[in-house]
């Protein structure tokens, strides 16, 4: 039987989640995983009663599995897939008013390095299904007319598309909103400690009383090496890679993360890490910095204060923002 391209990745996440977790647990602890959002989701708690874990983890899972329907291209009804089909926008939920307006205002300061209509651009790569392939110029020049972020407006729960076909994408901040709604269920629960993972964005609530979350952060071209190990608490840290999702091509390598002038894979770097309050900042920012590369990219971390990054550029060399330090366990 042939490997399945999507499980193959899947599997390979799973593989790289499971790197980043250093626990001690400090009385019952419960961890499970879920496919969503076309990752592996793992949710790690802690407490004193199992039972109440149990309920609040499967309440973190149901608030994602909602969140999905509302914000993924892939689900039939989705607020994405309504606006993406529509002529020039339309109604959308508060929670998906609430990505859009975080997403619109990264892809303003970024001067729309993170760009919310790439949506027909990543259709034609393909790298989500079994066949990802190169695609004709003429059909990616045809995408990137009349797309950018200012051809995406939001006023409230309304939205506005300057182009019928421009197709929207939240596919680089949708996880991270996620994963804070998750940790805010879990919060509602009563748990204190907790992480939550949908393949590199996580969140790890509370100090443990003895030790801090440690993370080690995936080195983005030696597989099962940790590049840095860091201490949060309280924290989001989230992580873009090339090496991620991909497809190898005359020796050049395809990857998922696109430079909206071009419509191809961004080149100037191999990972950024983000380390922030919210999830969904974290996301974005990952997303933007890998794009823009390292130099324009701790420019743009210097307007988000609660954010510090580590970038490895394209060439192997790390480079990272002034508070960074903080965080590094120094080995
Ligand atoms: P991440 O893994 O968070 O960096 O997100 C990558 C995903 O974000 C891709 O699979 C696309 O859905 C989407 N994406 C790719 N390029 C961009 C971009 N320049 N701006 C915003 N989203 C993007
Ligand atoms: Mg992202």
């Amino acid at each position: 039987m042939p490997w399945n391209r999507p499980l193959i990745i899947v599997l390979l996440v799973l593989l790289l989640t499971l790197t980043w977790w250093r626990l001690q647990p400090e009385g019952e602890e419960i961890r499970r995983s879920r496919l969503m959002m076309g990752t592996v989701v793992e949710i790690v708690a802690e407490g004193q009663e199992i039972e109440k874990l149990g309920t609040a983890v499967d309440g973190a899972f149901a608030e994602m599995e909602r969140l999905d329907k509302l914000l993924s291209r892939h689900q039939q009804k989705s607020d994405v897939t309504r606006l993406s089909q529509s002529n020039d926008g339309g109604k959308v939920t508060t929670e998906t008013a609430e990505v859009l307006a975080l997403g619109l205002n990264v892809a303003q300061r970024s001067g729309g390095a993170f760009d919310l209509t790439l949506g027909k651009v990543k259709a034609l790569w393909g790298l989500d299904k079994d066949t990802p392939k190169v695609p004709d110029q003429e059909a990616l020049t045809a995408a990137l007319v009349g797309i950018g972020p200012a051809a995406l407006s939001l006023n409230g729960h309304q939205v506005n598309k300057q182009t019928s076909h421009l197709q929207v994408d939240l596919g680089g901040i949708a996880k991270g909103y996620a994963v804070d709604r998750a940790i805010a269920v879990l919060k509602q629960h009563g748990v204190t400690s907790a992480a939550v993972n949908a393949g590199g964005d996580m969140y790890l609530l509370g100090q443990r009383p003895q030790r801090s979350w440690r993370i080690g952060i995936q080195h983005p071209r030696q597989q099962d090496t940790v590049l840095e190990t860091v201490q949060v608490h309280d924290r989001a840290v989230v992580t873009s890679g090339d090496y991620e999702r991909f497809f190898d091509q005359d020796g050049i390598r395809y990857h998922h993360i696109f430079d909206p002038k071009s419509g191809f894979p961004a080149r100037l770097c191999q990972s950024v890490t983000i380390i922030t309050d919210s999830v969904a900042l974290g996301d974005a920012l990952a997303t933007a910095v890998f794009v823009l590369g390292p130099e324009a990219g701790l420019q743009l971390l210097t307007e988000y204060p609660e954010a510090e990054g580590l970038i490895v550029a394209i060439d192997g060399t790390s480079y990272s923002s002034p508070n960074w330090a903080r965080y590094r366990v120094t080995p």
